[in-house]
C-alpha cells in the first residue's frame, strides 16, 4: 500500500496545519456530487411544488385565474395570474405549463411586482442637491434629448450605449432596439437576448 502523502502549510497567522490530499479530495467529491443533485433538482423543476389548497385560500373573492406566460425572455414560463376587477393581484407559477415545468427565474418569480408594487417608478425622477425630485416628463424628455442630441453631434451615434433593463418585456426590447437602429448605432443590449 502506498504511504499517505500529508502536506504541511502556514496560514497566514503563522499557525501550521496539514492537508491530507485523499481527504481533501474525498471532501471535494461529496460536495460536488452534492452540487450535481441540487442542479439537477432546480433544473427538473423538482425544487417547487404545487401550492395546497390551503395556501392557494384566495381573499379575493371575486377574482378570476388566467392562464399566461412571463414576458421577461423568450422562454414564456407559464404564470397563473389571479386577476380582480381588471387588477393583476396574485400569481402563481404554472406547474403544468411544457416548457418552464413549475421553475421560474427571480424575474418571473416577481413578475407582479411590474404592476402593483409601491416601489415601482411612476413618474420620472431627478437628482438635485443629493435629493430625488419629482420632475415633469416634458421636463425630463427635453433635458434628455437635449443631451442626447449634444452627444451624437460631438462624437457620433456610437458613442451612446443603450441599455435596456432586466424589467424590460421581450416586447419593449424589440421597441428599444428599433430606437437604438433608428439612432444609428448597433450598441444595444437588453435582458431579452441574453
Ligand atoms: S424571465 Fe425567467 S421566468 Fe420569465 S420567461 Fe424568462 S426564464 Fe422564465
Amino acid at each position: 500500500m502506498a504511504a499517505r502523502k500529508i502536506i504541511s502549510r502556514k496560514a497566514p497567522s503563522g499557525r501550521k496545519f496539514t492537508l491530507n490530499p485523499k481527504v481533501a479530495r474525498r471532501s471535494f467529491m461529496k460536495i460536488a456530487a452534492a452540487v450535481t443533485a441540487l442542479t439537477g433538482l432546480a433544473l427538473s423543476g423538482r425544487l417547487t411544488k404545487e401550492a395546497e389548497a390551503k395556501a392557494k385560500k384566495s381573499p379575493y373573492s371575486q377574482s378570476k385565474i388566467v392562464r399566461t406566460i412571463c414576458t421577461y425572455c423568450s422562454v414564456g414560463c407559464g404564470i397563473y395570474a389571479e386577476v380582480e376587477n381588471d387588477v393583476w393581484v396574485r400569481q402563481e407559477i404554472a406547474q403544468d405549463h411544457p416548457v418552464s415545468r413549475g421553475g421560474h427565474c427571480c424575474k418571473g418569480a416577481g413578475a407582479i411586482d411590474m404592476v402593483n408594487s409601491e416601489k415601482r417608478l411612476k413618474y420620472p425622477l431627478k437628482r438635485q442637491n443629493g435629493r430625488w425630485v419629482k420632475i415633469s416628463w416634458e421636463q425630463a424628455m427635453d433635458e434628455i434629448c437635449s443631451k442626447l442630441l449634444d452627444i451624437r453631434k460631438k462624437y457620433g451615434p456610437d458613442a451612446v450605449h443603450w441599455n435596456g433593463s432586466a424589467k424590460v418585456s421581450t416586447e419593449m426590447a424589440y421597441l428599444q432596439r428599433k430606437l437604438a437602429a433608428f439612432w444609428g448605432t448597433n450598441n444595444i443590449d437588453h435582458q431579452a437576448r441574453i
